[in-house]
């Protein structure tokens, strides 16, 4: 059976797993992204399983606390 593995892009964790039914059934936020921002961050592996690359709940923060985490020179401390 198919199912969605979610897996933060920013540090790895694994998210969870869910199934194609209980996928129908959820809110994936995926309405809110256009058809290539989904196809970008989801990846079908050999076996039919689709890989979702999204934030975790701590990267979240860290992001929108920080909007530019990534250029960590210019924090000001
Ligand atoms: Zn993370």
């Amino acid at each position: 059976m198919m199912a969605f593995y979610y897996q933060c892009r920013q540090c790895g964790t694994e998210i969870g797993t869910i199934s194609t039914s209980e996928a129908k059934q959820r809110d994936l936020g995926f309405e809110v992204l256009s058809r290539r921002e989904q196809e970008e961050m989801m990846q079908v592996d050999q076996a039919g399983h689709v890989h979702v690359d999204i934030l975790c709940e701590s990267c979240h923060e860290a992001t929108a606390l920080n909007p530019e985490l990534h250029e960590q020179n210019r924090w000001v401390h």
